[in-house]
């Protein structure tokens, strides 16, 4: 049986990636420019994972933030990223190990432990990383799950970070004198099955914060953040990956910034 005219408009409204593009349509219309930035978290050595990851990377040419976790990076890391040009890496907290106790939200940053023991193993993190990486390692830091208590704070400049970056809209530009630049969609169901979250919840999100920005509703100026998980994508979330950093490269009014841009504290 054929589709009736009105189902089949009503569909074609309804795909998710028309919206993007409509959205898109409007920065372009409003001579502003939608920006994006991508981090992919959790990263420890190179595979199969990994090259997948920085194979869409290079063909699409998107620079991605990758958050490495210190105390498991290895230098056939370091020897793989070596060759890979659109890189950066972030630092995603120390060991990546939960100290909240049992029922409570998952935290290694959190206040369970004292602040400078906490900042003790980030600043042997923060060496690490340089040591490993170089100039390639951003002053940046990723807590793990997205937490951090608030006792740290006045620990993070003086260890040498410059930015933090965290999950949802951020509430001001600068946290205990960082430039916070956060993520805004994650396509993985963690609650649920940790499959794809679907095209329509993903895209959601997505499209949420740059029209709120549009609106004023947040900062206009914090770039959109993809959060990916290399070592967790089913096929479903490597598909709707790859389409989404298609549908950025071939927009005039998209442009996904490298993580050292959105880092920048000069940057307004
Ligand atoms: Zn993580």
């Amino acid at each position: 049986m054929l589709a009736s005219p009105t189902l089949s408009a009503s569909r074609a409204h309804a795909d998710p990636w028309t919206a993007l593009d409509a959205e898109l349509d409007r920065w372009r219309a409003a001579g502003r420019t939608a920006t994006f930035w991508w981090r992919d978290d959790d990263a420890t050595a190179p595979g199969p994972a990994l090259d997948r990851l920085l194979g869409l990377a290079s063909r699409y040419d998107a620079p991605v933030g990758l958050a490495v976790i210190p105390k498991d990076a290895t230098e056939a890391l370091a020897d793989r990223l070596a060759a890979s040009a659109n890189v950066g890496v972030l630092q995603h907290g120390w060991a990546h190990a939960n100290h909240a106790g049992p029922g409570e939200k998952k935290m290694e940053l959190g206040d369970h432990r004292p602040a400078s023991l906490v900042a003790d193993e980030l600043r042997a993190g923060f060496d690490r990383l340089s040591a490993l990486f170089g100039s390639r390692f951003l002053p940046a830091l990723v807590p793990p799950w997205n937490r951090i208590g608030s006792a740290l704070g006045p620990h993070l400049a003086e260890i040498g970070f410059a930015g933090l970056s965290l999950f949802g809209a951020r509430a001001q530009r600068l946290r205990d004198g960082l430039v916070l630049a956060n993520t805004h969609v994650d396509p993985i169901a963690w609650r649920d099955d940790r499959g794809f979250t679907g095209t329509n919840a993903a895209l959601a999100a997505l499209i949420g914060h740059l029209s709120d920005r549009r609106g004023g509703l947040v900062d206009p100026d914090e770039a959109t953040g993809l959060l990916t998980h290399h070592l967790a994508h089913d096929e479903a979330t490597w598909s709707f990956l790859e389409r989404c950093l298609e549908a950025l490269a071939s927009h005039s009014a998209a442009r996904l910034l490298p993580a050292d841009t959105v880092f920048d504290a000069a940057d307004p």
